[in-house]
Order: C-alpha cells, then structure tokens, then sequence
C-alpha cells in the first residue's frame, strides 16, 4: 500500500521535458511510478486533474539559515512549494566563527555575527541534524566569518600569516561537506578583501572540486567591472562560479544587463562554468548598514553611531554621499530617500513601514540628515527595500540558459516586514514571468527551479521525478498560480500551490499547512 497516490496530474520531471500524464506514487519517503492497469491502494489519494506535479522547487540563493531559530518550520517557503534551500549565501554563514575574533566591541561583534554562531562547519553541521526544521538545506561557507575571525572589521590585507590560517578554517569546511564558499563584496568585511585573497581562499574551494557563490563587488555602476572579477577570479583559481541574484542597479545601468549576460557567455565558452541565479522582483533587500560608505563600518559600531549623531558625523556622511569619495554602490544617491522602504528598525518603530523620505518630513530633517538619525538612533540595526531595477531586464535574465530561480529570502518576523521574495518567489516566477509574460515553456520554467539547481549544487536524489528519487513534490495549479505578497504586505497568501511534500510527509494540503517539520540537512556529493 502506497503512502500517497497523485493521480491524473500532469508530471514536469525536473528535466525540461514536455509534462506527461502519469500517476505518481509515495512509498516511504520515496518516488514510485505504481505499474498495471489498476491504481494501487494508498493511505492517501490526491486527484491532480488539471494539476502539474513538479520536483519540489530549490531555492539557489537563500538566507533560511540565519532564521533557523526563529522560524524553523520555514512555512513561507513551503508554502511557495519551496522544498530544498541552498542557504549561506553573500558571504553570510553561521560558522566557522573563531571565539576570539578581533572586533572592537561586543556590540559590533553581535551585529556581524549572529547569536548562533559555530567554530566548525562540523558543530554546524551536527547542531543542524538535531534541530527540526521545515525544508532540506544546504549551506555554503560564508567568507564574512573566515574573514572577520582573523581580521574583525580591520580594512587592510590579509598577512601571508592571516592567509594561510584562512585556507586551513575553508577546508576544515570543504572536508565537512561544505559546497564551497559564498561571497558579499559589497559587505563589510568582506569588501576589504583583495581579488588575490578570494583566489588563493578559492583554490582551496577548487581542491574539494566545490563552487564559488559571489554577491559581487558592484551591482551598480561599476557591475561590469565586478562582474569581470567574479569571472576572472574563478578562472585564476579553477573553480566553477555562480553570481547570485543577477541585476544591473540604476537607470544609469540598465543598458549594462545585455553586455553582462555576454560576459557570462564568453566565460563558459572559455571553459569555466558560470551560472547566475535571479529573484522575480525589482527591488532588493538589505541590512541598511549597507548603504554606508564602507570605510564607516571600519570604526566599529559603537564609534560610527555615536559620530553620526554629530554635526561632523552628518556632514562626513554628506560629503561622502554627494561627492563619491570612496568606492561602493552609494544607494542613498543613486535612488533617494524616496525609494528606501524601511522593513525593521531596532529603535525608531516609527519609521517601519515607512520611505526614508516620510522619516525626514515627519522629523524635519534633510535626507542625508535622516540616514544618519536613523543609523544613530538603531545602531545600525536596520534592515530595508530598495527599488532598484528594471523589469525587462529581469526578463532577459530569466530567458538566459544559465539563469536558475532564487529567493534571496530573508524573514524577519516578529514586528518586522520583509521582502515579498521570502513568501511568493516561486509563485510569482510561475504566474508572472512563465505564465503572463512567456518568458520560457513551464516545463523549462520548472527545470530552473528544480532539475538544473539539483544538478549545479550537487542535489543527491532530488531536483527530479525519478524513480527512487526523495519524494519532494510540489502539486500547483498552472492556470491561476501567482504571487500574494506585495511590498507593504508580504504576508497575503499566495494562489494555486496546493500540496507539498517534503522526503514524502505532506506539509500544504489545499494550500494549508500540515504535518511536522521534517527537513534534512545535506552536505555537498553526499
Ligand atoms: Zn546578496
């Protein structure tokens, strides 16, 4: 007796190929075609007419395991038909985290390394496989930890000392099963980092035959430049790369997407592979401490929230902003308070749900003054929505070969708001962009989201409808799915993602929550 029966649906199988007729079985966590004439008996039957029954999606760009111990049921994922994330991306990961760390400060240590934090990939790796959680995951090496457990917040190179003992904590990872390591180049510390570290650090990576992640150093008007790095750095190390959630930030960079896609085109006609992943929206999501001209988060952040509450710290801020002095992405310049939304702030509650724009008008400040009050005031512990992008770009993204389906996700919870992409990627990638704008066939549309991110991350057993296959399903409506979340309320349910299984427990029955977290940690080829 089978544990589920999907019958009468259409099966996409992950591959690409065209969806089929066919009944599918769950017997003990596992795919089972049922064979003959008559339909086996099942402890459950659920009739997909009219159904496309996918691999369960995988997320290949997520940050579930930063909210791990706030939201380990992941229910906005699951709900989205999210089974398998690929997390510790950007250069963010809970571990390898030495104890002594040189920060200044407690307080800058805390907001650079999470309270749950892991000297070891191998204390990670046994933590998470006693923890219940709700979807599979796997988690790269985020190169903010090796970094900054050497270094703290210090904006110099790394010694030939510092170096090596960096090497030695990324294989303790590789050895561990770590896919490889993650990047956020815009990030401090991460950004103090020179093109000859990464690559010495990615040889290492290279060794396990592991692969590159990489937020990369610009995402605005020095992308191509960045993105030329990212590439290069791979090819000086030998190691694969993929360049995470993919965009040219602007108006005065959109033009830039055709010659970037061109770039990753010449790359792999090189010889190294490079892939990209992309979230269906066109605004991003940060920690607003980003913002910040990096030199600033060198002070440390008792210093820096102290001075910008100081005439000479708003004026350094301005001259900083106005003028460029320094190299990095300068958002509160190239889109204005107007186009910052903030979604949590640890002390000014007043400004949540706000622009950054609302905030000074409410507080009789300019706009540059009200960063500052805003920094100062929650010491940096903030985090935002910036509207960025174009749209076509995104669809000329997601029409490119090598372009694969990420959430960049991060859910607050508690009073906060969050970014829709945590709770509707998967649903809004398949009503907007595959069904209403046709940017590719739902059967290669699922692929992106299923076979192919199994097949670059190394997913044993998943990613696929495969006999034998860990039975991750994910049952929707092709006809009505589409996105519930919108930017000022992320929380509205999404339409037409009906069952999810996760290793063969239904977890969305009729698009509602069921049964207990069951998710597995995985490790890179096991
Ligand atoms: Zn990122």
């Amino acid at each position: 007796m089978l544990d589920i029966l999907i019958k009468n649906g259409t099966v996409y199988d992950g591959s690409g190929s065209e969806g089929v007729r066919k009944n599918v079985g769950v017997l003990d966590g596992k795919i089972v075609f049922p064979a003959g004439e008559e339909l086996p008996e099942a402890k459950k039957v659920i009739d997909a007419e009219g159904l496309a029954v996918a691999p369960g999606f995988i997320d290949a760009h997520s940050h579930s395991d930063g909210q791990i111990y706030t939201e380990p049921s992941r229910m906005s994922k699951l709900l989205q038909g999210n089974t398998t994330e690929i997390a510790g991306q950007c250069g963010s990961s809970r571990m390898p985290w030495l104890p002594d760390a040189p920060f200044d400060s407690e307080e800058t240590k805390d907001l650079f390394v999470s309270s749950h934090d892991y000297p070891s990939y191998a204390a990670y790796k046994a933590d998470m496989r006693k923890r219940k959680f709700g979807t599979n995951q796997m988690c790269f090496t985020g190169h903010r930890s090796i970094r900054a457990s050497m270094l703290g917040m210090q904006l110099r190179p790394a010694t030939a000392t510092e170096l090596d003992r960096m090497k030695g904590l990324l294989a303790e990872c590789m050895e561990e099963g770590s896919p490889g390591m993650s990047t956020g180049l815009v990030y401090a510390p991460s950004c103090y980092s020179t093109e000859e570290e990464l690559v010495e650090l990615l040889k290492v990576v290279a060794r396990y035959g592991g692969i590159y992640t990489t937020h990369i150093r610009g995402e605005g008007d020095t992308v191509l430049e960045a993105l030329e790095e990212a590439i290069r750095i791979g090819e000086k190390a030998g190691v694969s790369v993929n360049i995470s959630h993919f965009k040219a930030m602007f108006p005065q960079n959109f033009h830039k997407v055709d010659r970037m896609l061109e770039l990753v085109d010449e790359a792999n006609r090189r010889g190294n592979s490079v892939t990209m992943d992309a979230y269906p929206y066109t605004a991003t999501s940060a920690g607003t401490k980003s913002a910040l001209p990096p030199s600033f988060l060198s002070m440390g952040i008792p210093a820096l929230a102290e001075w910008l509450g100081t005439k000479e710290g708003v004026d350094a801020l301005r001259k900083a902003v106005t003028e460029q002095t320094e190299v990095w992405e300068n958002p509160i310049k190239n889109i204005g308070a107007k186009n910052f939304l903030i979604t949590d702030a640890a002390v000014t509650k007043e400004a949540v749900g706000r622009r950054v724009s609302e905030y000074a008008a409410m507080k009789g400040l300019d706009e540059v003054e009200a960063f500052a009050d805003l920094f100062s005031k929650n010491r940096c512990r903030m985090t935002d929505i910036r509207f960025t992008m174009l749209e076509e770009n995104l669809e000329k993204i997601y029409r490119h070969p090598c372009c694969m389906v990420g959430t960049d996700g991060m859910y607050a919870g508690g009073n906060g708001l969050a970014h829709p992409r945590s709770f509707a990627t998967f649903p809004r990638y398949l009503g907007r962009f595959i069904r209403e704008k046709k940017v590719l066939s739902l059967a290669e549309g699922i692929r992106r989201m299923t076979g192919m991110t199994a097949e670059r991350y190394h997913v044993k057993d998943r990613g696929f409808i495969r006999e034998g296959y860990a039975a991750d399903l994910t049952i929707f409506d092709p006809e009505t799915v589409i996105d519930g979340a919108t930017y000022e309320n992320p929380f509205l349910p999404n339409k037409g993602i009906l069952y999810v299984t996760v290793g063969g427990e239904l977890r969305v029955e009729n698009g509602t929550p069921v049964g207990e977290d069951c998710g597995a940690f995985l490790t890179w080829r096991d």
